[in-house]
């Protein structure tokens, strides 16, 4: 079978857009042990005040809610960990950079 380039850096893109690092179970180190991309989760849109954690067991991802949320309302997780990055400038430069989009939560829109 052949893959055209095209294609490999189509799947990859996708693949890094939508994989999640998947950190050890002890909670301390935040350096991935791998990545992987979990179907259900990838739907989750980023926030930089979540209402959900994502954590692993071994390979499992399980995304908790971290407060309470109405009916309807849309469930956000973070993309990533804002304790990387010294400004808020910074992290909306990575998310843009990374994710191709300008976040939009209510921490960003206060901020701007
Ligand atoms: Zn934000």
């Amino acid at each position: 079978m052949y893959f055209s380039l095209e294609w490999y850096v189509r799947t990859m893109s996708i693949f890094d857009l939508n994989a999640f690092g998947i950190l050890p179970d002890d909670q301390v180190s935040l350096k991935p042990i791998g990545s992987a991309v979990y179907l259900a989760a990838s739907f989750f849109n980023h926030s930089c005040v979540p209402s959900a954690l994502v954590s692993f067991s071994g390979n499992r991802i399980r995304v908790v809610l971290n407060r309470d949320v109405a009916k309807g309302e849309q469930i956000f997780i973070s993309y990533l960990n804002p304790d990387s990055f010294s400004t808020k400038k910074e992290l909306n430069e990575f998310i843009k950079r990374k994710y191709g989009f300008d976040c939009n939560c209510s921490q960003c829109q206060t901020s701007q």
